[in-house]
């Protein structure tokens, strides 16, 4: 099959594609499936049963010092670890919010590029808020990740180790609250999850395969949040993994999405919000629309009732609900956040159109919570 896309078509992959030619990241046992790893080691002529040993000391029990894997051969454990558990990224920053339940890491990986992942404590949870690309190509104008493009796609182990630190630092009891666990993966930190699909969807894979191959969370506590790229909803829709899809609307029609989020001008809003409503009917997993409240730009209340006739032409029955953020404006832009009055009529006119509506905490708004502010900085 010719992958040359037909003459004057735009072809997807100039938006998607990250530059080529880099180096790539280390490959750590989170890149690889179980019968991988053991694979690995049979290569290394080492018993397959040492990279279940490894991955019990990563994904169970949350170790990374060599020296407390003592079930290792003393002579063999720093090859292991350096064929397993090569260092992915560095802490470089650490900031904290509200009595030091939101956490936000700053990190750099092996190339010099920077992520950020947030943890946020909740009495009932804990969420960690994941990237799954430095930078981003999608050059949404509110947002601070998208102002500097995209660098390039993280791999599997890089976005599953945010996940592992967080899950580490709570294990240790460094979180206020006791020891806990990891009980829900948000990918919106920086980066479209799907346009790093592959990688994604290994991350979701490693997450959810039960100890020791994996972390052994529930694909529920998973939320995908995307721009809205529709082939990889509708390849999402097959994957057969219930994780719950955000989808980041943002505006309820084409003129303004097309502004908010450029990828609209390939795929238009009811495209979008049809392949998500297919999600939602397929999985039998409620989408939830994410809407950025900004002042004098989409939270007139006519767009609340155009917002909920788009949603009800799929339906009414629950499939979806609306998720009001309030925007976290990003410095020097000409966006800032609606009026309480507004958001109050705009969450009154989907709710008297029965669409089930929640506005976002704005937790760790005071250290930049909000994507990619804390790496626009550095
Ligand atoms: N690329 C994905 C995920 C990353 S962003 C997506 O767009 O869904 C996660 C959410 O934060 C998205 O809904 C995004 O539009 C929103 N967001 C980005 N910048 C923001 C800002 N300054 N204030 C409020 N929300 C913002």
């Amino acid at each position: 099959m010719s992958t040359t896309p037909p003459e004057g078509t735009t072809p997807l992959r100039l938006v998607f594609d990250e530059p080529r030619g880099r180096a790539k990241p280390p490959r750590h046992l989170a890149d690889l499936t179980a019968a991988e790893r053991a694979d690995l080691a049979k290569e290394r002529g080492l018993p397959a049963f040492r990279a279940k040993q490894l991955a019990t000391h990563y994904f169970t029990r949350l170790v990374d010092d060599p020296e407390a894997m003592t079930d290792l051969p003393a002579e063999s454990r720093a090859e292991l670890v350096e064929t397993f558990l090569p260092d992915l990224m560095t802490p470089l920053r650490t900031l904290e919010a509200d009595k030091g339940t939101t956490r936000k890491t700053l990190w750099r990986l092996f190339d010099g590029a920077l992520v950020e992942s947030v943890l946020m404590r909740y009495p009932d949870r804990v969420t960690m808020c994941v990237s799954s690309q430095a930078g981003c190509g999608m050059a949404c104008p509110f947002c601070a990740t998208g102002q500097g493009g995209l660098q390039r796609n993280m791999s599997t182990a890089e976005i599953v180790e945010q996940v592992v630190a967080g899950a580490r630092s709570l294990a240790r009891g460094e979180v206020p609250g006791g020891p806990g666990r990891v009980s829900n993966v948000v990918f919106m930190g920086m980066g479209e999850p799907l346009a790093n699909y592959r990688a994604v969807i290994g991350a979701v894979r490693r997450l959810t395969e039960p100890g020791p191959d994996g972390l052994g969370m529930s694909a529920r506590g998973i939320t995908v949040s995307t721009v809205g790229l529709v082939p990889r909803i509708r390849q999402l829709t097959q994957e057969g993994i219930p994780v719950t899809l955000a989808l980041s609307l943002h505006a309820p029609d084409d003129d303004l999405r097309n502004e908010l989020v450029p990828i609209n001008t390939k795929f238009s809003v009811a495209e979008t919000v049809e392949a998500a409503w297919d999600y939602a009917r397929t999985t039998k997993r409620r989408v939830s629309i994410e809407y950025a409240m900004m002042r004098g730009i989409n939270d007139q209340a006519w767009r609340a009732d155009l917002l909920a006739d788009v949603l009800h032409e799929y339906g009414d029955w629950g499939w979806v609900h609306v998720n009001l953020i309030p925007l976290n404006p990003t410095p020097g832009s000409k966006w800032t956040a609606s009026d309480p009055a507004d958001e109050r009529e705009f969450v009154r006119r989907l709710e008297a159109k029965g669409i089930p509506t929640t506005v976002r905490d704005t937790r760790g708004s005071d250290i930049d919570g909000a994507c990619g502010q804390l790496a626009a900085t550095e």
